[in-house]
């Protein structure tokens, strides 16, 4: 992929994740302030277990979006070298397509499904 539109791909990617990181920063602190105004009595409060499986899903997505970032900022790190595009696990080149699909990847589609851990 052309560095220049991988480039802006990325960033854009990045711009996205960190306003998702901000909304939900800001929607994590409100349902905390509504969960201190709530009765201590979680178990009896429906209201409170909802806030708290609302303030549980808030900080998974928030760490999700948090390394997003941060695997975008590695593939930026990787432009930035050159190495892009190329498989950190193999070193073998990335498929074109899958860079059109996933910008911020950093392993080839061989790698990925032996990678059980891997969401890409
Ligand atoms: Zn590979």
């Amino acid at each position: 992929m052309d560095p220049d539109i991988a480039r802006g791909r990325l960033a854009a990617e990045r711009a996205d994740a960190s306003a998702l990181i901000g909304s939900m920063r800001a929607r994590l602190s409100a349902v905390v302030d509504a969960a201190v105004d709530e009765h201590a009595d979680d178990e009896h409060d429906p209201e409170g277990s909802t806030l708290a499986f609302e303030r549980g899903q808030l900080v998974a997505q928030i760490e999700r979006s948090t390394e997003r970032v941060a695997e975008v900022d590695a593939a930026l790190a990787r432009l930035g070298d050159g190495t892009y595009g190329r498989c950190l696990d193999c070193g073998g080149d990335i498929a074109e397509v899958r860079l059109e699909a996933l910008p911020a990847t950093g392993v080839c589609i061989t790698c990925a499904s032996r990678r059980h851990r891997s969401r890409w």
